[in-house]
């Protein structure tokens, strides 16, 4: 067995794992950095990603940050507890301190550190602007690095190489190496040869993703119908979940929604990176029974499509198509909405439409003239929340209602892809991994994916910024371990 020795080893070459690096050769120590990924595929999740992020300019959050948080913090959580975390995490009883819930501590260290991380991020050459995004409404501002999370896994490793980390790829951690007193000492990997190997360290940092790439994991976690599910770029087969598991094996305290992940309505025929089709707010979602099943306009799609795209996972095999008229087409710039690179699936008639779709035409007759019938006559306003709904038909669609009566008509599959699963590994707001207790782990942090912080709703374009930040307060306080 190889046994390769440096101040702090990091698991994962994405955004979490490289900011962890980076701020950790900052202080000081030396680093080595293990990725599963060859060097060209380096970058995880994040190389694919476009990155955006929620904040209201290059210093500040949203408005809504720490709300969206606090009401996504878990289940229907105790109030008799939860209103004691408002107290500082010294003070907490130890019964609190079991609890798995995103903590408001953690969370208002993540929104005080997004905008010190942008300038941070920036010092390594990536600029920020707000770019038009997917989303034709919507109800949030998205700041995105120039170039995407490419740009950011470009600056970041080559800020790492330059201060002379030690990559080491092809290469996966498996499992956690502690002394008797339950101090971290390492990980065990595996190489490309398969041979085993030890890297030993005053400290870990597990930045390896979450499991969207593990279909046992998957299965256990959230059940048979997730191979309904597909990981939304090539980055998340690559994520395996061992971060979470070897740390589970220790005695870390879980934390985020295990049942639960981050869903984007993707097109299914599509080998792309996020073949999104978020159009569907214009015409009508059906199943493969040719029925309506949800409002498909119930507000802004940035706010509105993770809770749809949880309904078409719902429906028959995980599938369901967006079927639309000709007025789609006159929304300017509407290829925004619809990134899949397949064309759509045309028919001069509804019949003709669903025939190509598998599906009963006189079902989706049926469907589009009952819809029909409830829409009013109003004039086309895409871009603006126009608040036209549908009267007399369930489900109702509250924007946009217009008759889908104007030929040729078109029709996009469209599933449920995974973009990261929620379940991961409970943090303090140094990115210290905290065991059942609730206590730091000696010498084990995490950050990015492996941090579980999500519940019920995601909150959209943190997920990057929750690498950044987190990876590099893990990398800063891990170099401070002797
Ligand atoms: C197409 C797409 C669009 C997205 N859009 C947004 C968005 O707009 N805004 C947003 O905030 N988030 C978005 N996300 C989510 C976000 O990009 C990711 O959640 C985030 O980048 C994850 O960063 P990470 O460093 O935790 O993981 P990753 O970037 O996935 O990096 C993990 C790395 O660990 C490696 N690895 C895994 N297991 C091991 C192991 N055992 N040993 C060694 N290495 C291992 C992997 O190969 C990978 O390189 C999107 C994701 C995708 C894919």
């Amino acid at each position: 067995m190889t046994e390769i020795r440096s101040g702090v080893v990091v698991v994962g070459c994405g955004i979490a794992g490289l900011a962890a690096a980076v701020s950790a050769l900052q202080g000081g120590a030396s680093v080595t950095i293990l990725e599963r990924a060859p060097r060209e595929e380096r970058g995880g999740q994040t190389r694919y990603t476009e990155a955006y992020l929620r904040m209201k300019s290059e210093t500040e959050v949203t408005d809504d940050f720490e709300d969206q948080f606090a009401q996504n913090a878990g289940g229907y959580l105790d109030p008799s507890l939860v209103h004691l975390a408002s107290e500082p995490r010294e003070n907490w009883p130890a019964v609190l301190k079991t609890l798995g819930f995103a903590g408001p501590d953690v969370i208002a260290a993540f929104a005080e550190a997004a905008g010190p991380t942008i300038q941070w991020l920036k010092s390594f050459g990536v600029r920020f602007d707000f770019l038009p995004t997917q989303f034709l409404t919507k109800s949030q501002p998205r700041l995105l690095p120039v170039g995407g999370g490419l740009a950011l896994v470009d600056a970041l490793a080559a800020e790492a190489e330059k201060r002379g980390a030690h990559f080491v790829y092809e290469t996966a951690a498996t499992a956690l190496i502690q002394d008797g007193a339950g101090k971290v000492l390492g990980v065990r990997a595996v190489s490309k040869e398969a041979a085993i190997q030890e890297f030993r360290a005053n400290a870990v940092v597990l930045a390896c993703g979450g499991f969207e790439g593990n279909p046992e994991m998957l299965s256990r976690y959230m059940g048979p119908r997730s191979i309904f599910l597909r990981p939304i770029c090539r980055g998340g087969y690559y994520n395996k979940g061992e971060g979470v598991q070897m740390a589970l094996d220790i005695g870390a305290a879980p934390c985020g929604d295990f049942g639960s992940y981050h869903a984007e309505p993707i097109d299914p025929r599509s080998g792309m990176a996020e073949p999104s089709v978020f159009i569907f707010s214009y015409g009508i979602l059906v199943n493969q029974q040719g029925k309506r099943f949800t409002d498909e306009a119930p507000t802004t799609i940035d706010a509105c499509y993770e809770r749809i795209t949880r309904e078409i996972f719902n429906q028959t095999r995980g599938i369901a198509y967006a079927v639309l008229d000709a007025r789609h087409t006159r929304i300017p710039n509407y290829r925004l909405g619809l990134r899949t690179d397949q064309p759509p699936i045309e028919g001069r008639t509804i019949g003709e439409l669903a025939s190509k779709l598998g599906i009963a035409p006189e079902a989706l007759e049926a469907t589009v003239a009952e819809y029909d019938r409830a829409c009013r006559a109003a004039e086309f306003i895409p871009l603006t929340l126009d608040g036209l709904a549908t009267q007399g038909v369930v489900p109702k669609k509250s924007n946009w209602a217009h008759p889908v009566d104007q030929p040729p008509f078109h029709a996009y599959p469209v599933i449920s892809a995974n973009v990261l699963t929620f379940g991961g590994l409970k943090i303090d707001r140094r990115a210290r991994v905290l065991n059942q207790q609730g206590d730091p782990m000696p010498g084990l942090y995490a950050a990015g994916e492996v941090v579980g912080l999500y519940y019920k709703n995601y909150t959209g374009a943190t997920s990057v910024l929750k690498g950044a930040v987190f990876g590099r307060f893990a990398g800063s306080d891990a170099a401070k371990r002797r």
